[in-house]
């Protein structure tokens, strides 16, 4: 029999959608001009990214003066907010302290900024999260300070799919702005949402937001960051004076391309909501039918649908060494994760799930299956008859 060829882990990458690599194509081979060029070639890239810009704006509600193209996510979430702890300082008294807001579920491009800006002086509160993942909101309020700098809040999480009220926190930041000379900005890292939520930047209330041209169908190695005309900004990487001079370097005009094709896709609101309906459809499936089948099976994240993105859950199985389901599930041709691709391989238990209360063994049995546009309901129902069978084995293996 032909060995399967599963993919259920569209939270790591997605494929790239055939249409938007036909896009990028002429970019990697004839139309090679450098976009800061002033011939004919350089013209036809830049065209290119301007149109691509256009796309996102489009997508995000905004101008197209206030999206700047990254090499990807992390460095976006980098830009955001060290570029504003940068810009910021230099308006600072002297012996005068930074703060930030963020949660302790972040990804690490957003954590690990935080813990390096630590070290050089500024103070970051680490929220809380509930066994649901979310945070809460009087926590939030009661940590806002007229010395807070920014709130950085992720949209949703990579790990379980737990959505942040991102709209609430906008508008209570807005409120608490209104009454203070001393602004707050506000941060949200939208890589997993972008597929599913509104990402309306005026609607969400955002300064800086942040995508990933890899998880939309796109190709790697190209990130977003919006920042609203007027916030204060430095740049990381200096140089030329690409990218409103935010980021220097030659553009990655194919990949810029592909970024912008894979974000009108998501602009069309008919087939997005047939594929959000589709893929709920297969999780819920999914979910009941492993609770149903597997005893000492557990749902990780928010027990309300409606505060789950539609494609990702994450399960703890009693017993069972996430790693080595992984493996098994992997010798099957199924492709799953334990955790973030980013931390997978550090075989410590996630901090998501031991932010939300998980036991450190309840954390490393966990599993993270997520589907995307291309998942049917064969690949759902394999998965649903290989699992059970491959659980009870290393059930017996480890004699738990
Ligand atoms: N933020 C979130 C929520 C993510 O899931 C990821 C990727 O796993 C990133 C940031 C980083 O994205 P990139 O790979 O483009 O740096």
């Amino acid at each position: 029999m032909k060995k399967q060829k599963i993919y259920f882990d569209y939270a790591a990458t997605t494929p790239l959608d055939a249409s938007v690599l036909k896009k990028m194509m002429p970019y990697l081979k004839d139309k090679y001009g450098n976009p800061s060029s002033l011939h004919q070639f350089g013209r036809e890239a830049a065209e290119a990214i301007d149109e691509a810009r256009e796309k996102v704006a489009k997508f995000l509600g905004c101008k197209s003066t206030e999206i700047i193209f990254t090499g990807s996510a992390s460095e976006s979430d980098n830009l955001a907010i060290r570029g504003l702890v940068k810009a910021l300082r230099r308006q600072k008294r002297a012996g005068e302290r930074m703060h930030i807001i963020t949660s302790s579920i972040e990804h690490k491009a957003v954590l690990e900024t935080c813990k390096d800006l630590e070290q050089g002086g500024v103070r970051v509160s680490y929220l809380p999260v509930g066994p649901d993942g979310l945070i809460n909101l009087d926590d939030l309020e009661a940590e806002i300070t007229p010395e807070t700098d920014l709130v950085s809040i992720m949209y949703a999480n990579n790990e379980m799919g737990a959505i942040q009220p991102i709209k609430k926190i906008g508008q209570m930041i807005a409120k608490s702005n209104k009454f203070e000379e001393h602004l707050t900005y506000f941060h949200t890292d939208a890589v997993q949402a972008a597929n599913w939520l509104d990402c309306n930047v005026k609607e969400l209330g955002v300064d800086f937001l942040i995508l990933s041209a890899h998880k939309i169908y796109g190709p790697k190695g190209v990130g977003v960051l919006y920042a609203k005309e007027g916030t204060p900004l430095h740049a990381l990487i200096t140089g030329g004076d690409q990218e409103w001079k935010l980021r220097a370097g030659t553009e990655n005009v194919a990949g810029i391309v592909g970024m912008g094709d894979a974000i009108a896709q998501l602009n069309d609101a008919a087939s997005l909501r047939l594929v959000t309906l589709r893929v709920k459809k297969l999780r819920e499936k999914l979910v009941a039918d492993v609770l149903i089948k597997i005893p000492g099976s557990k749902l990780n994240g928010p027990k309300n649908s409606e505060d789950r993105l539609p494609n990702i859950v994450n399960f703890s199985f009693e017993g069972v060494e996430g790693e080595a389901l992984v493996l098994a599930l992997d010798q099957e041709g199924i492709a799953v994760s334990t955790g973030s691709a980013c931390t997978s391989s550090a075989l410590l238990p996630s901090h998501v799930l031991m932010a939300m209360g998980l036991s450190d063994l309840e954390a490393h049995s966990s599993l993270r299956v997520s589907l995307g546009k291309y998942t049917t309901l064969a690949e759902v129902n394999y998965f649903l008859k290989v699992l059970p069978k491959i659980i009870e084995r290393l059930r017996k293996i480890s004699g738990r």
